[in-house]
């Protein structure tokens, strides 16, 4: 892998804030369902925070909070340091700074990889066409799959697919990534190159919010683990914390059913 720099930040600017993802007071409703409920989660820069909980508790509706693919009935989300609006122009480039990878890749399946990762740069960032397919390839090379550019996403194996997601959602350059079970779809002798690519990311500093049943991962790549049950937040603690030693009963009831 080559050492392409993910950061955005140049030497002239003022120090960031430390806190990159604010969450605050965060409700939301499908319907009768209270799905998030008081959420409040705070993700510095540079962290890594690893998302667990019972299905249907409400961690992929979190994430999708997050870049405003759902919106919210209560609370305040901010990405550094701006509140993201409801719609409009602000909206669009906030978004642009949050990155997604989802469970089922979601490529275009009518565009080659290489377009697959060009595209965003040059529609949403108007980055110059040669420029989008320089970093590009290097984002591939990066990933893994830079002998794949020319090829359709359906020729690819799904963990080629994943990285190749990855690296779209890297070529936008975001400030923090939004993983929402990446290897839950793979087949298992795929799941670890997306794993260490994941890993990869998080060494080099990348800001990342991951949710995830790989424990082994959560335990050597988070900084952070959040227990989810309910729509609502119930544990928060270090990893090896929160692995021996959790608090509630019913963080003790779904570790002992996937551990
Ligand atoms: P998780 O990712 O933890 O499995 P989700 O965030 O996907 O949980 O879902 C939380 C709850 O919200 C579930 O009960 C789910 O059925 C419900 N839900 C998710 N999306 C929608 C939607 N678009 N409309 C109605 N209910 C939804
Ligand atoms: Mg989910």
């Amino acid at each position: 892998m080559s050492d392409v720099s993910l950061s955005k930040d140049s030497p002239g600017e003022a120090a960031p804030a430390e806190d990159l993802v604010v969450l605050a007071g965060v409700n939301k409703h499908f319907g009768a369902l209270h799905v998030l409920q008081d959420i409040n989660l705070t993700i510095k820069r540079g962290e890594v925070v690893v998302v667990i909980g019972p299905s249907g508790s409400g961690k992929s509706t979190l994430c999708r909070t997050i870049n405003r693919l759902e919106t919210i009935d209560e609370g305040v989300i901010t990405i550094d340091g701006s509140p993201l609006p409801a719609e409009g122009r602000e909206l669009a480039r906030l978004r642009a700074d949050v990155g997604m990878v989802f469970q089922s890749f979601n490529l275009f399946a009518h565009r080659t990889v290489l377009q697959n990762v060009t595209l965003g740069p040059v529609k949403v960032r108007r980055v110059a066409r040669a420029e989008a397919e320089e970093r590009a390839r290097e984002l591939l090379d990066r990933v893994g799959v830079g002998n794949q550019a020319d090829k359709y996403p359906a020729q690819l194996s799904g963990g080629q697919q994943q990285r190749v997601a990855i690296a779209r959602a890297l070529a936008m350059q975001p400030k923090v990534m939004l993983f929402d079970e990446p290897t839950s779809a793979l087949d298992p002798e795929m799941i670890n190159e997306v794993l260490e690519v994941m890993q990869q990311l998080a060494r080099e500093g990348m800001t990342m919010v991951v949710v995830t049943h790989e424990m082994g991962f959560a335990r050597s790549a988070a900084n952070r683990v959040v227990f989810m049950a309910d729509g609502r937040i119930l544990e928060e603690a270090e990893p090896h914390q929160f692995f021996d030693n959790p608090r509630s009963d019913r963080a003790k009831d779904f570790l002992s059913k996937i551990l």
